[in-house]
């Protein structure tokens, strides 16, 4: 069984004209998922992420800080690139509840489940909203899977072009997670470098930018793969961005949406050799809109395996 969760609150989130983070991004996946190409996609609504939920990887005065800087109308702005409109704190509940909801359905049913929620999650840190992500859906969905079901191994696969510093921080000293990460480098936001290892638990690829779809082939079957593989994971997560897409305005890589499925087919062969198949993933970034619909339509299709 293959769920597809979103919600449409996450295409209120709109941090204004120009912005690479747009609504339309998610238009073009959920259009690319269409229900007559994608017919065997069970269709969930999302849920809202509870307090309790957020508050296992962000700070309680972070979250109150999120759920009450939405404005009235226009956008805010957290950081540099991060902007909140009136429409943000529901996208940023349902993104996060998408990804948890996701977690108990594979725990309980083995269901696989992908994601398509904004806003994405993987560099917002434990207090800091950052990178466009204002909580961390993925390591949400992770610390529910620890402390509800009680898993002792949870990987997180982060192959979003971007490294995913703020998964990093939050997991670095919890050795129940594995985070495994290719990324390009340099690039924002300047972490993931081989030696950030946190408790053993981290594995960092860093890709030079022009690397293409055989040195990031090779990298994931020779290092990731592997570590993920002897950590013997309960369940997989991934931070599913496809911003390292050749026509990705953001960054330098190199690879096409074949590169997609082939990485989403690997990633099933692990999860089904260690986590009977559970495997929830989430989308982060991608931000060509042809390039993000095609690739995220690859990934999906190869987790259905
Ligand atoms: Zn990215």
């Amino acid at each position: 069984m293959l769920r597809l969760y979103t919600h449409a609150a996450c295409l209120q989130h709109d941090p204004g004209p120009g912005h690479p983070e747009s609504p339309a991004r998610l238009r073009a996946v959920l259009a690319a998922l269409d229900r007559d190409r994608f017919a065997m996609l069970d269709r969930v609504e999302a849920p809202r992420a509870n307090r309790s939920a957020l508050e296992r990887v962000h700070d309680p005065a972070y979250v109150a800080r999120i759920l009450a800087s939405a404005p009235p109308e226009g956008t805010s702005r957290l950081d540099e690139d991060t902007l909140m409109s009136p429409g943000s704190a529901e996208a940023a509940l349902r993104a996060a509840g998408a990804v948890v909801a996701a977690v108990d359905a594979a725990v309980a049913q083995g269901a696989r489940a992908f994601c398509a929620v904004r806003p994405p999650g993987h560099h917002a840190t434990a207090s800091q909203a950052m990178g466009f992500c204002l909580f961390n859906n993925v390591a949400v969905g992770a610390a529910h899977a620890l402390a509800v079901h009680g898993l002792e191994r949870v990987a997180i696969a982060d192959f979003d072009v971007h490294h995913g510093n703020g998964t990093q921080d939050i997991f670095a000293a919890e050795p129940r997670v594995l985070f495994a990460s290719s990324h390009q480098s340099p690039l924002y936001p300047g972490t993931g470098h081989t030696d950030e290892t946190g408790a053993g638990n981290l594995v960092n690829a860093p890709l030079p930018p022009g690397t293409g779809s055989q040195a990031f082939r090779r990298r994931w079957e020779q290092e990731l793969l592997p570590r993920i593989a002897a950590f013997g994971p309960q369940l997989l997560l991934v931070s599913a961005g496809f911003d390292a897409h050749r026509a990705d305005p953001l960054a330098q890589l190199e690879l096409a949406a074949d590169d997609y499925a082939w990485l989403t087919t690997r990633l099933l062969d692990v999860a089904r050799d260690h986590a009977g198949g559970r495997m929830v993933s989430t989308l982060e970034g991608g931000y060509d809109l042809d390039a993000l619909a095609a690739s995220a339509a690859a990934h999906v299709a190869a987790l259905f395996g």
